[in-house]
């Protein structure tokens, strides 16, 4: 895997990237936090990394879940929606939050190194200091009550309407 220099920046991974947010009654959304020496490390985010060439990013965000929380299993979650953000500059990159929501919070670890911690945590007041990018785009998903409602452009290749 390597980066994709783009004159917004640096992009990791040439296929684009992709991850999970699995929310929880409560409502409670999964959380890791990053390991310190990482990209924004010590904030935390969700599961997620570089796609792999050929891989969709519905895949891939299953795939990186897997990895990085122990505890993880597909039977697990219902998938919601997909967020497709794509990079501002317009480069090809984009990154993709697959939204998916589980019956109840199920204990988690850490499944690699790339994370130090794992929390269920209120998406709608976060006690904790999240990645930026995931503080951006948590009010997109309006997360509400037990029931997870979505709003704002669903535009993923695979998916163009909630499931
Ligand atoms: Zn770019």
């Amino acid at each position: 895997m390597s980066w994709l220099e783009c004159p917004a920046g640096r992009h990791w991974g040439t296929m684009g990237a992709a991850g999970l947010a699995i929310f929880a009654p409560g409502p409670l959304l999964l959380v890791l936090r990053r390991a310190q020496g990482s990209h924004h490390g010590g904030t935390w985010g969700l599961p997620g990394g570089a796609l792999e060439v050929g891989e969709s990013s519905r895949d891939g965000a299953l795939r990186e879940a897997a990895e990085e929380v122990a505890g993880f299993d597909r039977a697990l979650i219902e998938l919601i929606a997909s967020y497709r953000d794509p990079c501002p500059a317009a480069c090809g990159w984009s990154y993709t939050t697959w939204l998916a929501r589980t019956r109840s919070a199920f204990a988690a670890q850490p499944g690699n190194w790339e994370h130090t911690a794992y929390r269920w945590t209120n998406p709608a007041a976060p006690a904790l200091q999240l990645l930026p990018a995931l503080a951006a785009a948590l009010p997109r998903w309006r997360p509400s009550g037990d029931v997870l409602t979505c709003s704002g452009p669903v535009v993923d290749e695979e998916s163009h309407e909630f499931l």
